[in-house]
């Protein structure tokens, strides 16, 4: 079998999945697949299917199964992928969670689950100063984790910007989401032995090199 490493990284909204996974991907050389930012760049709002997607993530909803199913089948296809992919942001629920391990069945199956724990105060205050590079989607915290030069991207010199769906309204929303839909993906990793727990309130570097370090300890990468 050729086996492929995959990681789902878990938490609520503003742990700081995408931060990590983009750390990951310079490490380990595989491939940052986030369902959030395919639909963000892919987004064409003068399309009907653009539009309905766009107005399930205005309203912090997820995007219906079928159409994010059937995106990470096709990204997860790109030759890029052919090592496995670092999750973020998919699955969101049980459904999403039994098509990927179908999807990565002929590879060994999904490798590792990190949960990384943050209290919704925190991820609200997180979420409300995050801002996000227009072209590379690299994420800062106007406070935490500011970029040099203010709202410019320190990567690639990008725009930096609010997510529409950053806003208040919208995050509790999306907290209710997770706790309502994602949240069970806990319990159905941690059945299969998967599951991996962070305290997400440290700095990145501390979270990173946890990550790291459990990543070795379970013998799936580095
Ligand atoms: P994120 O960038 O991961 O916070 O995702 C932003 C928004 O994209 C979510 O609030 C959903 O509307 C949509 N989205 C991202 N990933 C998924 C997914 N796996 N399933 C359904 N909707 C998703």
């Amino acid at each position: 079998m050729n086996r492929r490493i995959y990681f789902v990284l878990l938490g609520v909204p503003g742990a700081g999945k995408g931060t990590q996974a983009k750390l990951l991907e310079k490490r380990l050389g595989l491939p940052q697949v986030s369902t959030g930012d395919i639909f963000r760049h892919n987004l064409n709002s003068t399309t009907a299917s653009g539009l309905l997607i766009k107005s399930y993530m205005d309203r912090g909803e997820l995007v219906p199964d079928e159409v994010t199913i059937r995106m990470v089948e096709d990204r997860l296809r790109l030759p890029d992928a052919a090592g496995g992919a670092i999750l973020d942001g998919f699955p969101r629920n049980l459904v999403q969670a039994e098509a990927l391990d179908r999807m990565t069945a002929p590879y060994g199956g999904v490798s590792l689950v990190p949960l990384i724990h943050l209290s919704d105060e925190e991820a609200m205050q997180r979420i409300t100063g995050r801002r996000v590079c227009r072209s590379c989607g690299a994420v800062y915290h106007v406070e935490y984790n500011p970029s040099r030069i203010d709202g410019v991207c320190d990567v690639d010199g990008g725009e930096l910007y609010q997510r529409d769906d950053d806003k208040p309204e919208t995050v509790r929303n999306r907290l209710y989401v997770y706790y309502k839909q994602t949240s069970q993906l806990i319990g159905y990793y941690y059945a299969k032995g998967m599951l991996v727990e962070i305290d997400g309130r440290q700095s990145i570097e501390q979270v990173q090199s946890e990550l790291i370090a459990l990543l070795a300890e379970k013998e799936v990468a580095v």
